[in-house]
């Protein structure tokens, strides 16, 4: 008799066994999909992981009930990489099987002929099919020389940052690298954040590597993206994949190299559900495995990245000039505490900032207006009695949207002229009409208080009544086609002002913009978090470097309640350096990473009290187990409600000499013992392993 171990999505064990029926015996392999029963009445399809003859005691095996391939559609070290992730993150395999595979591949037999109807336009292939060219520019004396050194670096490091003002042009160093690695007969793994990844980045690199390039992106459709895993498969494999953080899945038989360009990107970490990995961590074992080097890029690395790379365990390459020789943008910083106080804001716009609008439209320029808020206003608030709505499901108040995103009205209408707006629960997305009145006090007025992205646009269509305005946010960009409209759009000049939230600042490159202005920069400084300072460092840097890319004079005005922050001044002399010293002595007075590994333990139930009850004993085994200088917690979140589900979080911080795998197994043992003695059903436990 024979036996298969077999992961299917279901996060109680890491695989399952099962009987080989006896036809299937000799077609078996490791790595084949196949098709089985699991409780009552559910079918899955899962991944064989082990053939073998120890019959488990005790319980009766079900038959395997098909086998679906021949050969293996997962190979060894995709495995080998699964269990990586499941362990170091502390989640069941099952979880990252379903990252890993794309859905159609996960579909039972019955359910993929039912599909398959339906389906029929999605054989199209909009993999561009640009015809390579090989139209590779030659490198200024700068880019040789970052080049050669990056060369030189992997003769002695496995992983070598790339740290180059923004456009100095690392893109093209990138692709002559990808290029060498090629023509050696290896595989490269491009991966860039999920919203840096544009028509502008894939067309440039389509045109050198034509169909040698596979793209693997969420928002490609299902049967796009299993087609791009298949070919991975068969013995013509693409040698370049540039995709999103779960293109590290994708199979390889000869990866050489790994780009994580803009590595500093908090969005390579999965949030939820699980795995919840790091993008960029992932990668590095994943180049370790296959015995490949990883290139990290970014003009403004991550603290941690950083640290490794000037301690010596990473290669450093430097990059200080913009492509062209052309000079970096000078940074005005606008104090807007004084201006209000002084009533001299025009709205969310000082005098400096209208200016300077007011010249590159005139001159024939373009400009970008970055605001980290979408929709109107943040909040509406009763004007007589101060009462705030509320989402009914959350712990947060609702934010005022005047225009019904397309998402939400499911038609193609942009604006409803005669609406009186909605309100939108930014954590759930739940929608809601404005109250007539106040359930409060009966008041019928309302204030909007704070600043959206549509206000913004709707503000500066005033000021600038002939400017073509043009709004980017999850709102108005939430397809792969809205979104590269409107960045295909701007860069053609079809509009002169393009107003959004950080999807504006992603690696995009217009020539054209000689204006950039930063609304509000303290809506990010004034994150609860240890990293805000950081992240608003990036964020501003990279915002700003969206700024006279092509011929210089660039132009960024800052506006800042907080103009004496030290982050402010390091952004307006790009001096990275000093913001690096700063934060990475705070790190270590505080013990944060990279001096100390975190991990966050949330618990979620939709009953209060008896959410307290588990997290007083989750508190009583993280202190027995760690010791309570180790632990902090329990807390309620600033949201501390979502989805009808209470929230409490514990963080452990735990210092490098403590072996990991011991923190893992006392981890999920904890998990296991509030899981099977509380009484109570539906609690949620989960970690969050490096969170960000
Ligand atoms: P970064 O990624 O460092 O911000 P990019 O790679 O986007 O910078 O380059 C900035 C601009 O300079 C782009 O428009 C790019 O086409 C141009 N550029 C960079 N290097 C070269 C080169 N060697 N030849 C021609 N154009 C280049
Ligand atoms: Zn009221
Ligand atoms: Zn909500």
């Amino acid at each position: 008799m024979k036996f298969a171990d077999i992961i299917i999505p279901v996060p109680l064990d890491d695989s399952y066994t099962y009987l080989v029926p006896k036809e299937m015996e000799k077609d078996i392999v490791v790595g084949c999909r196949v098709q089985v029963g699991f409780g009552r009445s559910k079918t899955y399809v899962g991944i064989v992981v082990r053939l073998h003859d120890d019959k488990p005691d005790g319980f009766d095996l079900k038959p395997i009930l098909k086998l679906i391939d021949s050969v293996p559609v997962v190979n060894s070290r995709q495995l080998e990489f699964w269990r990586w992730i499941a362990q170091y993150y502390i989640c069941p395999l099952g979880d990252v099987y379903n990252a890993a595979l794309p859905a159609k591949m996960k579909k039972t037999v019955n359910e993929s002929k039912r599909k398959r109807k339906s389906a029929a336009t999605d054989n199209s292939d909009t993999q561009l099919a640009i015809q390579s060219s090989t139209v590779i520019s030659d490198l200024t004396p700068a880019q040789q020389t970052a080049y050669d050194e990056i060369c030189a670096s992997f003769e002695s490091k496995d992983i070598t940052l790339l740290h180059g003002v923004t456009s100095s042009g690392k893109t093209e160093i990138y692709i002559h690298i990808i290029n060498k690695y090629i023509s050696e007969g290896k595989q490269v793994l491009y991966l860039l954040p999920e919203i840096a990844l544009t028509t502008q980045i894939t067309e440039r690199l389509q045109r050198v590597f034509g169909d040698d390039m596979g793209v693997y992106h969420s928002m490609f459709t299902d049967a796009q993206r299993s087609k791009v895993y298949q070919r991975q498969l068969s013995d013509n494999p693409y040698k370049l994949i540039l995709g999103v953080r779960s293109s590290v899945f994708m199979p390889f038989q000869n990866l050489g190299l790994v780009i994580v360009d803009e590595e500093h990107e908090t969005s390579y970490k999965q949030q939820d559900p699980a795995p919840r990995y790091h993008a960029r961590s992932a990668a590095v074992m994943l180049a370790r495995m296959f015995g490949a080097k990883t290139l990290l890029g970014t003009a403004t690395p991550s603290i941690e990245t950083y640290n490794l790379a000037t301690s010596g365990r990473y290669g450093y390459v430097n990059m200080t000039q913009r492509y062209g020789d052309v000079s970096l943008p000078s940074i005005e910083v606008v104090d807007i505490a004084r201006l209000r106080f002084q009533h001299r804001m025009k709205g969310a716009f000082s005098p400096l900032l209208l200016e300077a609008i007011g010249d590159a439209l005139n001159a024939g320029g373009q400009v970008i207006l970055f605001h980290n808020r979408r929709g109107y206003s943040n909040l509406l608030e009763c004007k007589t009695c101060g009462w705030i709505p509320r989402c009914s499901h959350c712990d947060v108040s609702l934010t005022y949207h005047v225009s019904r995103s397309k998402a939400q009205s499911g038609d193609g209408e942009k604006k409803e002229p005669a609406s009186r707006g909605f309100l939108v629960c930014h954590y759930c997305g739940k929608v809601y009409n404005v109250p007539d009145k106040c359930p409060n006090c009966e008041g019928t007025v309302f204030s909007r208080k704070g600043n959206g992205t549509e206000r913004i646009e709707d503000q500066i269509s005033n000021y600038f009544p002939t400017a073509r305005v043009l709004r980017m946010d999850t709102d108005t960009a939430h397809t792969r086609m809205a979104y590269e409209q409107i960045i295909s759009d701007f860069s053609v000049h079809k509009y002169d002002i393009l107003v959004g939230t950080q999807m504006v600042s992603k690696g995009l490159d217009f020539g054209g913009v000689t204006v950039v202005g930063i609304l509000d920069a303290d809506v990010m400084l004034n994150q609860p978090d240890f990293r805000s300072y950081e992240r608003s460092f990036h964020m501003l840097t990279q915002v700003a470097g969206r700024a006279g890319r092509k011929e210089g004079k660039g132009r960024v005005i800052l506006q800042t309640r907080s103009k004496d922050c030290d982050i402010i001044s390091h952004v307006v002399s790009s001096d990275y350096r000093s913001m690096y010293d700063e934060q990475i002595e705070e790190r270590k007075l505080f013990r944060y990473p990279p001096f100390y590994r975190l991990i966050y333990i949330y618990m979620k139930h939709p009953d209060n009290v008896r959410l307290d009850m588990a997290a007083n004993e989750m508190q009583r085994l993280l202190i027995a187990a760690f010791g309570s200088e180790r632990v902090l917690g329990p807390d309620r979140p600033p949201v501390a409600r979502i989805h009808s589900m209470y929230i409490r979080k514990f963080i452990l911080k735990i210092e490098p000499t403590f072996a990991y795998h011991e923190v893992r197994q006392q981890l999920q043992k904890i998990r296991q013992q509030i899981i099977s003695t509380s009484v109570m059903s539906g609690l949620t436990i989960y970690y969050d392993v490096d969170p960000m």
